[in-house]
Formats: structure tokens, sequence, C-alpha cells
């Protein structure tokens, strides 16, 4: 299956989409931890100079939730499921992700009761679709906990052999998997390709291309402010105010489009300031 553009309404710009906005409850939940340094998630040149970026540091792994008022539970991105608590550092990861963490001096963690189960069961949420910023496992690794019928969406461009090396075995045995064709999107000023997802203006996919093939963001049109859910797009709230870039996984014009598709979100936040933006890997919003 896949959802392209065409169902609903044309906008000319996103003033006019906050006019349809409804209220949908939003929760954003950690799923466990990433301790690493700043080296193999960013760009060296863009870490400020008094910043030592050797330093290890210890960022969540946000997983969202939005409650629509016609599809029901929705999650963006998966983080987490219990395996990491149970069989730590790397949990149901593929050994050639566990290469590459071991390569870089990462190690992931998860208390008790973190794991994203826990946190569907507590909240009584049962997902009727998950959408993925985009196919790193530290995004898809709480698939496997969730239903066989839960439909998982993602960018088309990142249904490739690289990313299912990724991901490993974190689709396995799901029924329901949904490409997203971005590039069927409208342009709405500063973002070039933005999907309206269910149709109804509500739910939009946002091209932001660079950190992976076919990264996207997504935007939950809620009052009393919409919620921009940046992904990897960008690193984290310190990441955005101090011009950090992400690392990318495509090379020289990977690294283009990661600045390319920051700057688009950065100059969204200076057009629409009231617009909280969640980044992946931080527990606060900007
Ligand atoms: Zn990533």
């Amino acid at each position: 299956m896949q959802i392209s553009n065409g169902l609903g309404k044309k906008y000319r710009n996103w003033r006019d989409v906050f006019k349809v906005s409804r209220q949908m409850e939003f929760r954003a939940f950690n799923t466990g931890s990433i301790a690493s340094s700043l080296k193999p998630y960013t760009q060296q040149e863009s870490i400020p100079n008094n910043f030592d970026s050797s330093q290890i540091l210890s960022s969540p792994v946000m997983m969202f939730y939005f409650k629509h008022p016609k599809k029901g539970d929705i999650l963006i991105d998966s983080g987490f499921d219990k395996s990491f608590h149970d069989n730590p550092p790397f949990g149901n990861l593929s050994s050639f992700v566990i290469d590459f963490l071991n390569s870089n001096n990462a190690r992931y963690t998860q208390k008790k009761d973190e794991d994203l189960l826990f946190h569907l069961k507590k909240h009584k949420i049962h997902p009727s679709h998950t959408f993925l910023t985009h196919m790193h496992p530290d995004h898809t690794a709480g698939i496997p906990a969730l239903p066989s019928l839960c439909r998982i969406c993602y960018g088309k461009g990142e249904n490739s052999s690289h990313y299912k090396r990724m991901t490993g075995d974190h689709l396995k045995g799901k029924k329901d998997i949904c490409l997203i064709d971005i590039d069927s999107g409208d342009a709405i000023p500063p973002f070039n390709k933005a999907l309206d997802i269910f149709g109804d203006g509500t739910f939009w996919a946002l091209s932001t291309p660079g950190h992976t093939k076919d990264h996207l963001a997504y935007l939950i049109n809620t009052v009393p402010t919409p919620i921009l859910i940046a992904g990897d797009a960008e690193l984290n709230k310190w990441g955005m105010e101090n011009c950090v870039f992400m690392n990318t996984d495509y090379g020289y014009k990977g690294k283009l489009e990661v600045q390319a598709s920051a700057k688009i979100i950065r100059k969204f936040h200076s057009m629409y300031p009231q617009v909280q933006i969640w980044f992946s890997h931080d527990e606060a919003s900007f």
C-alpha cells in the first residue's frame, strides 16, 4: 500500500492549515537512552568550538503518540522494545548495527518499565498506525512489540536493502506496510514537499532528507499549538539553537541535504514560532 497526495484540499500556507486544527491528545515518551559522543551523529565542522565533542552524552530515545478523531491511536517512531532491558546493551539490534555502535563506543540502556509496550499498556494506547521518521534502528526497535496488524508507514525512498540491513528483524511478521510517496506532496513554504496524510489537514508528512535518504518530519495539527516532530533532521534543542547539523548516511550529497532540511525547519520555526518542535533524542521541546 502507498500513501500519495490528492486526498485533501490545497493550502497556500501553514496559517491556512492551522485554521483546520483539531483537538487531539498528544504525548511524548522516553523508551531508553543512547550513551555516545556527538562524533558519529553530527557534522564535526558544525559543532561549536568551545564544545568538547569527545565527551560522552546520554540522549533519550523518544516515541510520540497522538489520537486522531477517526483513525484512532497513532505513533510516530517506536523507540525500544523490552529487549534492551532484558538483553543489554543492544537488545534486538542486528550484528551489522552492533559492530557500528561498538566501533563508535556507543551504548544503549533501558530502565525497567521504560519500554514501548509498558507505555502503551499504562496509557491504554492501541496503535492503528506507526509512522516512522526514518529507518534507523533506534527508531524501529520497538516495532516487534506492536500488533502484527498495526500499519507501519515510512518514506518509500527507505524501502531499500541498505535500510533493511539497518532494521534487521524489526519489521518481521508485520503484515501491513505502507510507503509514503512524499514526492507527490505539495510545496507549502518553507517545506518543498508536504503531504496531507489522511486528507483532513490533521497530520502531515514533511520532506526533510539528508540524515537518511527519505527522512520525514511530521506535523500534528492540534490545539492549542500544532506540533512538529523533527525526528533526526535536528540533533536536539541545543543543536538547533547552536546551528549544529546531523550526520548523514549517504556522503557529501547527504551532508548538504541535512543542512538544507535543517535550514527549512529553522525557517519554519522563525515563521511560526508558536509551533512546538520535538526531537527524537531530546525530552525537551522547542
Ligand atoms: Zn537516525
